[in-house]
């Protein structure tokens, strides 16, 4: 991916449903009764908002971008966002949220990082290098506290 503005576009349309997918993960949490796991949720809800609106600023947009179908570029054309989430229906327990989680974070990295070493556009290469360095920081945060639940 070499355009800046769908690379952008599409960085947007991840942390769109990333936060959405926390906001969700996060009162399935409170109905669990896990306030600490709630409250991790809301924060990392809070980051991908903040990632957006920066997205957003760098591709100099003022609402948010649609991707027309034959413009999206998902490794196996679905989103990183959406791909654990295809089978969810009903309610998830504590390590099912946080397991479903971990791989949204998990394929959101794969993304950047598979554009980052394959754009020849290098300010694409340099921004997918730095979102990549961020989702391998949601990823390790999220396998200490997946640790942290499972042997509670
Ligand atoms: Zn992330």
């Amino acid at each position: 991916m070499d355009d800046i503005h769908l690379f952008l576009a599409h960085a947007i349309q991840l942390e769109r449903e990333a936060a959405r997918h926390y906001e969700e993960l996060t009162e399935d949490m409170k109905t669990a009764g896990n306030t600490d796991v709630a409250d991790f949720f809301r924060k990392m809800a809070g980051f991908s908002r903040k990632h957006l609106a920066d997205a957003m600023e760098r591709g100099g947009f003022r609402v948010v971008p649609e991707l027309r179908p034959d413009q999206l570029r998902w490794p196996d054309g679905i989103s990183p966002e959406n791909a654990g989430w295809e089978g969810v229906d009903g309610f998830l327990d504590v390590l099912g949220a946080l397991e479903l989680a971990l791989l949204a974070e998990r394929r959101g990295h794969a993304f950047y990082a598979g554009i980052a070493a394959v754009s020849n556009n290098i300010k694409v290469k340099r921004m997918a290098a730095e979102f990549a360095e961020e989702e391998a920081e949601h990823v390790a945060e999220l396998e200490k506290l997946i640790d942290r639940v499972a042997s509670a």
